[in-house]
Parts: structure tokens; C-alpha cells; sequence
């Protein structure tokens, strides 16, 4: 039997299922709902394509050459419809003007996320929006190889830990591959996001209905929480209802994996890098400019990325240093820490019989006191931001 990556180690990338000539991997989840691969004895040749295809095993060097410089970047077709600045609008809009075809992470019907395949601009959108949860690869690295193969040129969008599965399942470089990977703080698994949308559902009438989910203000900078009614109304998720954001933001709903993350650092698997540009300007170098609808943070790789980065139409873009870059995010240079509560956590989001309120009872996640009630208050109201604009207005005084 193929050795792979250890339940510690694995990504969940896909890489071995994708490369399987004899369909011997399946992907499941595991008992922490996690997607790991599944040999079957019964199928398997000992071909050992897999642990060729595994970029944790084979320890490859995939990384790009390090720059003393990343940019401050924004898109203004798309700035109000994105995370942060757009930047992944701006490089897939210049693909698909050329025929090509844009890979990213879209959520199904049911609200679980995967990865799809796109060729015209409308269909962009859905890849629009950050979702913190891992995407399913599916059959996506099979699908780009065949892409590549016809000569069509390819945008490959994902974690780092899948971009490089990519690569690492590609086996060579292709000039028509173009991989963006994104500054990752880490993954829950769509079990548990699933858990948490079904005990949404159980704690009060309103969310009873939900369809859709946003993470993201997309209109103005920063974190959102909204649940999306049939009816295309939007639910504010405030307090304890929002226990999902503020364990991933405490990163104890995470992959094992990414507590030791290989892919995480200022030398980068994908030829281009995006993020938040958090505390652009606070120190140093002022930054004049408002940032209150977003800014992306950038990093250009190779020439590729470089040419692609600077071909953008449109688009705002400022040199700044990584210095600069690394002081407000730290997931550019290290993993998340492990929390000792992360297991239980797990546990309790996957356990039908606990509410949210019940799992906040037992780990005291979500903030309490005057200034986090003040804040839930202000989004309900719709306030919140305003009051935050004003807030950054009277810091630059
Ligand atoms: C799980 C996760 C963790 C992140 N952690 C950090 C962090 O620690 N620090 C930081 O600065 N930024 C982080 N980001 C990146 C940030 O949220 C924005 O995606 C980034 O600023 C790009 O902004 P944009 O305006 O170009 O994005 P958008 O236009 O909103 O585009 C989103 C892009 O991200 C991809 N994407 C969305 N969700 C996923 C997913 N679950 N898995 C793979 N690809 C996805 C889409 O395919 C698309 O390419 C994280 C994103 C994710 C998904
Ligand atoms: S060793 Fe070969 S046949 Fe067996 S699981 Fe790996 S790729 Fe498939
Ligand atoms: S290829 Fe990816 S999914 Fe398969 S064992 Fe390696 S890390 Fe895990
Ligand atoms: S933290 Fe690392 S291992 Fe975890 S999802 Fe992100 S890139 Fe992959």
C-alpha cells in the first residue's frame, strides 16, 4: 500500500485521488469531518503515482524566489463586490479576455464549498467573497491538466496547500498555468460548517429559512457575518450566533495540517499572492489614500505574476515593502497556533445535541462586555459602519 501524508500532515489536496490511474482513493471525511484520502486495498496496483503526485511526501521545492517589496492594490470595477481590493477579479477578468478558463472555490446549492471551473465573466462572481471553510478539489486538478493540454491558459485559485497539490500533481511547469494562492489563516471542514448552519437554524425562526452565506462586508472593508434568506434578505449574524467566525478567528476549528502549515511564508507557491492589506499606512510610510472599501495586499511572484499584476486595467497600485506587509498579518510568515481547546471544540460544533449557546457555555469563544455589545448593537442597527469610518477618520487626525 502507498505510503501518503500522515493524518497530521495531509492537506486534504486531492492530489493523490486526481493522479489515481486505477481509481483506488477516495476522499472522505474523517471523525473530525476533515476530507482525507481512502486506499482501497482491492483496487490498488502499488504504482506509487500517488506518493510521486503528494506534495507532502515527495518534498518538492515549490516555492518562488522572495521579494523585498508586495503592493497595495485595488480593482475599481470590482472593489465593492470583493474581500479586500479585488485583486482576484482584476488577474481573472485579463484569462478570460484570453480565452481561458479561471478555477476557484464556489458554494453548492446545499452551502457546501468546492472547487469549479469557469470561462466567461458573469461566472466570476461566484468565486467573489472569501468563504472560511476548506473547498472540496473534486476532480478540479484532472480537469485543469486536460485544460492545459489543449493549450487553453489557466488561472488556478486556492489555498496554498492546494496550489501547490496542483503543481505537485502536474508534475511539470506549464507556461499557460497561472496560480494565485491566498494568505490562509487556516481551514474548518464543511461538516462542521454544515453542523453550525443546522444549529443556526435550530436556535431562533429567523435563520430557519437560509439558503446563502457571506463572511465578508463586500461592499466596504472587513468581516460580515450575514445569513441569506430564499427571499435574498440578509441576516446579520451577531453574539453568540456568530460562534463559527470567532473560533476561526481563535483558529481552534482548524485542520491538523495547518497548525504546521509547509506552505505558509514570504516564499510562495503560486506566481501570485493575495490578502488583506491590514494596517496599510499605520506605521512608516503614510498611505493618503481611503481605504474604507478594501485593499488588496499583493505579491508578485514570478514574471508572470509580475506582467499580469502590472497588465491590470483600471486598477489602483502602490509599491510597498514586505516589512510593511508581514507587521499587521501574521499568516504571512507562520501558521496559526493551536489552541489546547481544539479538539473539544470540534467535538462539541459536530455534536447534534449541543446549541451554540451551550458550546459558548463550555469554551467562552465569543467576546463579552460593554464594547462587543455595543458592537453587536451597532450591526444589527446597520450602523456599524459609519461609526467605523468616522472611527478611522478621527485616527488620522
Ligand atoms: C480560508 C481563508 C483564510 C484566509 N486567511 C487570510 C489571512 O490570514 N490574512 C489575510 O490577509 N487574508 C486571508 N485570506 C484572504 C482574504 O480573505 C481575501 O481572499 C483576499 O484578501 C483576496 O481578496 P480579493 O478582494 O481579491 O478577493 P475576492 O474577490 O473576494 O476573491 C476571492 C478569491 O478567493 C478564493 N477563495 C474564496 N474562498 C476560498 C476557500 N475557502 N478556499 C480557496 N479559495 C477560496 C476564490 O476562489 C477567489 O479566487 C483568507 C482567505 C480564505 C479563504
Ligand atoms: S499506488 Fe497507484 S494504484 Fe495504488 S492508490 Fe496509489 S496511484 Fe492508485
Ligand atoms: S496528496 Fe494531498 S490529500 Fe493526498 S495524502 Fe498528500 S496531502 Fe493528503
Ligand atoms: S493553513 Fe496551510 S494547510 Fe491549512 S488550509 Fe491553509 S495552506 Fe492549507
Amino acid at each position: 500500500m502507498p505510503e501518503l501524508a500522515t493524518p497530521q500532515t495531509c492537506t486534504g489536496c486531492a492530489a493523490c485521488d486526481n493522479i489515481c490511474p486505477h481509481s483506488a482513493i477516495t476522499i472522505k471525511s474523517d471523525s473530525e469531518g476533515f476530507l482525507m484520502p481512502v486506499v482501497s486495498p482491492d483496487k490498488c496496483v502499488e504504482c506509487k503515482l500517488c506518493e510521486k503526485a503528494c506534495p507532502i511526501v515527495n518534498g518538492k521545492d515549490l516555492k518562488h524566489k522572495h521579494k523585498d517589496y508586495v503592493y497595495a492594490f485595488w480593482d475599481n470595477a470590482t472593489r465593492t463586490k470583493s474581500s479586500s481590493g479585488g485583486a482576484f477579479s482584476a488577474v481573472a477578468r485579463q484569462i478570460i479576455d484570453r480565452g481561458g478558463v479561471v478555477y476557484g472555490a464556489a458554494w453548492l446549492d446545499n452551502l457546501q464549498l468546492c472547487h469549479i471551473r469557469c470561462t466567461d465573466h458573469q461566472s466570476l462572481a461566484a468565486f467573489r467573497g472569501s468563504k472560511y471553510l476548506q473547498s472540496a478539489i473534486g476532480d478540479t486538478f484532472r480537469q485543469v491538466r486536460s485544460d492545459l493540454r489543449e493549450g487553453r491558459m489557466v488561472l488556478f485559485t486556492g489555498t496554498p496547500c492546494q496550489v501547490a497539490g496542483l503543481r505537485s500533481f502536474l508534475f511539470k511547469p506549464f507556461e499557460n498555468l497561472v496560480t494565485i494562492d491566498i494568505v490562509c489563516h487556516g481551514v474548518p471542514s464543511n461538516v462542521l460548517f454544515g453542523n453550525y448552519i443546522a444549529k443556526l437554524k435550530e436556535s431562533g425562526s429567523r435563520y430557519r429559512d437560509i439558503t446563502g452565506f457571506q463572511f465578508r462586508n463586500l461592499t466596504r472593508w472587513g468581516f460580515a457575518l450575514a445569513a441569506i434568506t430564499k427571499n435574498h434578505k440578509r441576516i446579520p449574524v451577531t453574539g453568540v450566533d456568530n460562534l463559527y467566525m470567532e473560533a476561526f478567528n481563535k483558529a481552534s476549528t482548524f485542520r491538523k495540517s495547518c497548525y504546521e502549515c509547509r506552505f505558509n511564508g514570504t516564499t510562495r507557491v503560486g506566481d501570485i499572492t493575495i490578502a488583506d492589506f491590514w494596517g496599510l499606512g499605520r506605521q512608516g510610510t503614510p498611505f493618503n489614500h481611503d481605504v474604507s472599501e478594501g485593499v488588496s495586499l499583493v505579491m508578485a511572484n514570478t514574471p508572470g505574476g509580475e506582467e499580469l499584476i502590472l497588465g491590470a486595467k483600471d486598477c489602483f497600485i502602490e509599491k510597498r515593502s514586505l516589512e510593511e506587509a508581514i507587521k499587521f498579518n501574521h499568516n504571512l510568515v507562520g501558521s496559526s497556533r493551536r489552541p489546547a481547546n481544539r479538539d473539544g471544540v470540534i467535538e462539541s460544533f459536530n455534536n447534534p445535541d449541543l446549541s451554540l449557546k451551550e458550546i459558548n457555555g463550555r469554551f467562552h469563544i465569543t467576546p463579552s462586555g460593554a464594547s462587543a455589545t455595543l458592537k453587536n448593537l451597532l450591526i444589527r442597527s446597520g450602523l456599524f459602519w459609519t461609526a467605523k469610518s468616522i472611527l478611522n477618520k478621527l485616527r488620522k487626525l
